[in-house]
């Protein structure tokens, strides 16, 4: 395949646009070459400016969990737009949406909504600080939890106590509030808490991680985790923003069986346009304005095109609840091909999988954690991502990522692609 036109565009792009991207994965930084610009996308399929067709695996990152330019998604846009894009003013829509994500996960009372999983995650960890009266919270090294200075942190020289920030202008201030634990390991959380006892207002977690590639949580970790949060009087914060209305109608609390305290959403909740939302329940709830003194504010938050198009995604989940099963056996179908391709070959491989998340890590040890993760052979995994490209088939442009099915994938698209690995599989 040839690149002429996006290499000219990505060229055009980098005058004016800082790397000629808005978001740094799509930049192709970590597995080289130029970056496909998207003339359109249908179904299961990209097609890029040079006219090449494109088996996808990323659905936009996560979003488009039935396909690209879903028709209920479109129409509702289409019809809404026509009466306005935007009124700083209540509609009923954002009450319409608000039902229906609270009928289809557990627990929750109340939802905020916002128009990213950054601010999503920003406001929850605000709002777990402003309702708890303390400052601290802990994440996971590999989790993601959006670009906010507050999670842009990442493990101290030596010491597992406070982060250090992962990015030039993260204050030091904000770096001593984040405490880091690896993923998968109770005995550090433990130890945080034990440290400090009074000040940890919350655990923030990706309960099936997904920006390390796909990790799922070992057993017993989250279970831990909640009852630290519970011991401790700390909130225990679900990032959801990837498995929300993915792994089920309920995200991974609803697989999973375990309760958080406040919830944070993205990605498939929008349909495809830029929303994200938090959920608590009332009690953590009152502290949040206008009811209570925590603020938090969007000019465009609730945008009528948005909740739209969110309502018809969220509608079309909780209408066909089958669709969650169905992708896990493409996602396990897809696993079986890779797997029985790359077994011929010898290579150190790792598959993990959950629902419709899956990855592949080039390594012989179990990824389990970003450490590991982080052990994967990035040269080879290069040549499987352009390999698979050459072929036709859109991985994500990075091994830290987890691909996403989409429900438009039919079994003859995970064929081919288990063909393709075939043929460039001997080039690995
Ligand atoms: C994508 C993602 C975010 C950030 O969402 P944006 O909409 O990109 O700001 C937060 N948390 C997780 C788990 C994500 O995957």
């Amino acid at each position: 395949m040839q690149y002429q036109r996006s290499s000219r565009l990505f060229k055009e792009a980098q005058a004016v646009i800082p790397g000629g991207v808005n978001s740094p994965v799509r930049a192709f930084k970590s597995v080289g070459g130029t970056p496909i610009f998207v003339e359109r996308a249908q179904g299961a399929y990209l097609y890029d400016v040079e006219g090449n067709k494109l088996i996808d695996y990323i659905s936009s990152w996560g979003p488009l969990i039935l396909g690209h330019a879903f028709d209920p998604v479109i129409e509702a846009v289409k019809k809404t737009a026509e009466k306005g894009t935007s009124f700083g003013m209540p509609t009923a829509l954002e009450t319409e949406i608000a039902t229906l994500a609270l009928e289809m996960v557990p627990h929750m009372d109340k939802i905020r909504f916002v128009n990213s999983g950054t601010e999503a995650c920003m406001s929850a960890v605000r709002l777990a600080r402003g309702a708890s009266g303390k400052e601290k919270i802990i994440k996971f090294a590999g989790c993601y939890h959006g670009h906010s200075d507050a999670f842009l942190i990442q493990a101290g020289s030596g010491a597992v106590t406070f982060g250090s920030p992962s990015s030039p202008g993260v204050t030091k201030g904000t770096a001593q509030d984040t405490l880091l634990a690896p993923y998968n390991n109770l005995e550090v959380v433990t130890q945080l808490f034990q440290e400090y006892p009074e000040e940890i207002a919350a655990v923030i977690i990706e309960p099936v991680a997904g920006n390390m590639g796909c990790i799922p949580p070992v057993e017993g970790f989250l279970e831990g985790l909640r009852s630290l949060c519970d011991r401790f009087g700390s909130y225990l914060i679900f990032d959801e923003v990837m498995t929300g209305f993915r792994l089920a109608p309920g995200g991974a609390q609803e697989v999973l069986g375990i309760k958080a305290d406040i919830v944070t959403f993205g990605k498939v909740i929008g349909g495809g346009l830029p929303v994200g939302a938090f959920a608590a329940t009332d009690q953590i709830m009152r502290h949040l304005a206008p009811d209570g003194p925590v603020y938090q504010a969007g000019t465009l938050s609730g945008n009528p095109l948005a909740m739209a198009a969110g309502y018809a995604m969220l509608n079309a989940l909780n209408q066909d609840k089958e669709v969650f099963d169905r992708l896990a056996k493409k996602t396990a179908y897809l696993h079986q091909g890779i797997d029985t391709v790359l077994k011929r070959t010898g290579l150190a491989y790792q598959i993990n999988r959950f629902g419709s998340m899956i990855s592949v890590h080039f390594t012989s040890s179990a990824v389990t954690d970003f450490e590991t993760a982080a052990l994967g052979n990035n040269d080879r995994f290069k040549k499987y991502f352009h390999g698979m490209l050459q072929q036709g088939v859109y991985l994500p442009p990075s091994a830290f990522e987890s691909y996403f099915l989409n429900d438009a994938l039919s079994f003859a698209d995970i064929d081919q692609t288990v063909d393709a690995l075939e043929r460039i599989v001997t080039k690995l």
